[in-house]
């Protein structure tokens, strides 16, 4: 009975893994890369011993994925191999989820959102775009013309247990409900109709520029917040819902709170995050495992994605971990290695 559940739970459930270049800060420090990739899917990681104390001997960690990018991917080869397949998804009226996870400075927003020139990020190259332009060349093919389906976008932020609104001037923060049959509802929240990737493009760039305003340090909120991209398909006079792909850009993963000299309110939302990560990955693992028991109450987040994730419909996800390959982020990567192990 082997056959019977193994091609399913692959389909389903997609991890791979993107390791970035070493940026001019490593360079500059001569820091060694300790990634090795090792064709499309596999890869060690080199780490020093350290009870030997001698950096020569290594000790070698393998790791398998459904796909793994070295450092000359772009964004687009990392695009048709994670989120295009979960496109055509949406349209046969599923849901759909794609994450990525791992350290600040990994490589997430560079991947979800578009590369960096200097602080401008072009959001044209990044995998939410490159999923909306998918959207519209799929809408216009003539067996989905026929079912007038709307398109619209929703962007919001999950900072600590509290969700913002990122396409509402302001911010406003949003309650979230769960009613009798267990449909959780993220009130208020925008949803804007789009008809082009153009329109799609300056809804990312009006919820990245809320996303980091008014913050003293853009990066050191963001690297703590998970952002949620929605592009979501309805259909009727009702505007019932058709299908649903979030794309998210989850808050770093590094243990940096436990440190004793971060304050208090750093503290509660690094446990905050730890919490919402784990039990992503508990619900992750619980629908390859076909249960049916998800904990998605443990965390805000995997609440609001809770019809991602259930709900009677076919339900796909990408895990996209990345890593930062010098030697000085071996523990941060080895962590992320081995959570995105946890969830195939
Ligand atoms: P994160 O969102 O995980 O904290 P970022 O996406 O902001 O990390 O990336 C940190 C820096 O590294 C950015 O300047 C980004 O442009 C750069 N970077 C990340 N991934 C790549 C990559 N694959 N190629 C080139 N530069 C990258
Ligand atoms: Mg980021």
């Amino acid at each position: 009975h082997a056959t019977r559940t193994q091609p399913l739970k692959q389909h389903q459930i997609i991890v791979c893994v993107r390791k970035r270049p070493l940026n001019s800060r490593e360079l500059s420090k001569k820091e060694p890369d300790v990634i090795s990739v090792l064709g499309q899917q596999q890869l060690v990681v080199h780490e020093p011993r350290k009870h030997l104390n001698l950096a020569k001997f290594l000790e070698d960690h393998g790791f398998r994925f459904d796909h793994v990018f070295d450092e000359h991917s772009s964004n687009a080869q990392v695009y048709a191999q994670t989120a295009r397949p979960l496109v055509q998804h949406i349209f046969e009226g599923g849901m759909a989820t794609c994450f990525a996870y791992g350290q600040t400075g990994s490589g997430k927003t560079h991947t979800m959102g578009g590369e960096f020139s200097g602080k401008q990020q072009n959001f044209r190259d990044g995998i939410y775009a490159m999923a909306a332009s998918d959207v519209f060349s799929t809408l216009s093919q003539a067996k989905y013309a026929a079912l007038r389906l709307r398109v619209s976008c929703s962007f919001f932020e999950i900072y600590s247990t509290r969700v913002y609104d990122l396409l509402m001037e302001g911010k406003p923060q949003l309650r979230v409900l769960e009613d009798a049959q267990q449909q959780v509802h993220v009130v208020g929240l925008t949803e804007q109709l789009v008809q082009s990737t153009s329109e799609v493009l300056s809804l990312l760039e009006l919820g990245n520029s809320l996303r980091t305003s008014g913050q003293t340090s853009a990066n050191a909120t963001s690297s703590r917040s998970h952002a949620v991209f929605q592009i979501v398909l309805r259909c009727g006079s009702q505007r019932q819902l058709y299908g649903k792909f979030s794309l998210i850009d989850l808050a770093g993963n590094e243990r940096g709170a436990d440190n004793s000299s971060a304050d208090r309110l750093t503290r509660l939302e690094g446990s905050e995050i730890n919490k919402s990560l784990l039990a992503l990955k508990e619900c992750i693992r619980a629908l390859g495992r076909q249960s049916a028991h998800l904990p998605f109450r443990a965390s805000k987040l995997t609440q609001v994605l809770r019809d991602s994730f259930i709900g009677g419909r076919q339900v796909r996800t990408c895990m996209m971990a990345m890593i930062s390959p010098g030697l000085g982020s071996v523990e941060n990567t080895l962590n992320t290695l081995r959570y995105a192990d946890r969830v195939k």
